[in-house]
């Protein structure tokens, strides 16, 4: 007798790392596609001011475009939406540059968008200078949502209840490394703030650290590492 075929999991990334470590630790339970899969998968605006609330909005409007407007051609009905959002959250700053991470120094810009890793650390380490070693605790956090979709609501609500119903179902788990902001970057590994992030028990940034051992520690691997206790549960 065949086994029945695995969910289908899209997670909202094109990041290609980020596949990766979800697929080590979530395993062969799922068959994964990511939005390169989808040519024509809408954009979604990330701006929630927590990062449950970026991850939910993902999600969810995609687990929504999914039932509403699910191309044909062959790829398999999805199952199940995977979105992230993560940042740096520095306390002295007030939890700066949080959900504004990715962009913490073009938001002095009269453009906003995305700013370069090197750009953020500046700016950090600028907003730092006089704060003394003990007063530069942050945190990496990270909220994963997953949201499935829901196939048999096509005919019964409106786009607008249906939308809340998704984010209704929809489930978050939060991971969070702490460490310490350094006083200047290290290291080569890995990306954004990494070279000046030190997780705490350690002497060196997370760019200086093995990739392998920060996939361990990292904040985006405690978070997977509840969903898949829920999972398993
Ligand atoms: P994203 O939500 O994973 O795309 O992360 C948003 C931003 O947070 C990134 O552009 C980085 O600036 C920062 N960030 C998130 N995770 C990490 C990490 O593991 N190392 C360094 N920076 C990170």
């Amino acid at each position: 007798m065949n086994s029945p075929a695995p969910a289908t999991l899209v997670i909202a990334t094109r990041n290609a790392h980020k596949v990766d470590e979800i697929r080590a630790i979530l395993g062969d339970r799922f068959r994964y596609l990511i939005l390169n899969d989808f040519p024509n998968v809408p954009v979604v605006v990330e701006d929630a001011d927590t990062f449950a609330g970026n991850a939910t909005k993902k999600s969810s409007e995609l687990a929504r475009w999914f039932t509403m407007v699910m191309p044909g051609g062959d790829q398999p009905w999805p199952d199940l939406v995977l979105a992230d959002d993560s940042g740096l959250e520095v306390d002295v700053l007030r939890g700066a540059p949080g959900v504004h991470s990715a962009r913490f120094a073009a938001l002095d810009s009269a453009h906003p968008g995305n700013s370069s890793d090197t750009e953020n650390s500046a700016k950090l380490l600028r907003l730092l200078k006089d704060v003394p070693l003990e007063k530069r605790t942050a945190r990496f956090h990270c909220a994963i949502a997953l949201t499935p979709v829901l196939r048999d609501r096509i005919e019964s609500a409106s786009p607008v209840c249906y939308a809340d119903e998704l984010a209704m179902q929809t489930q978050t788990f939060d991971g969070v490394c702490e460490g310490r902001i350094g006083f200047d970057p290290r290291g080569t590994n890995g990306f954004g703030y990494d070279p000046l992030f030190v997780p705490k028990g350690f002497d060196q940034t997370f760019a200086e650290l093995s990739e392998e051992l920060k996939n361990r520690l990292s904040h985006r691997a405690r978070a997977l590492a509840k969903l898949k206790a829920a999972l398993d549960a």
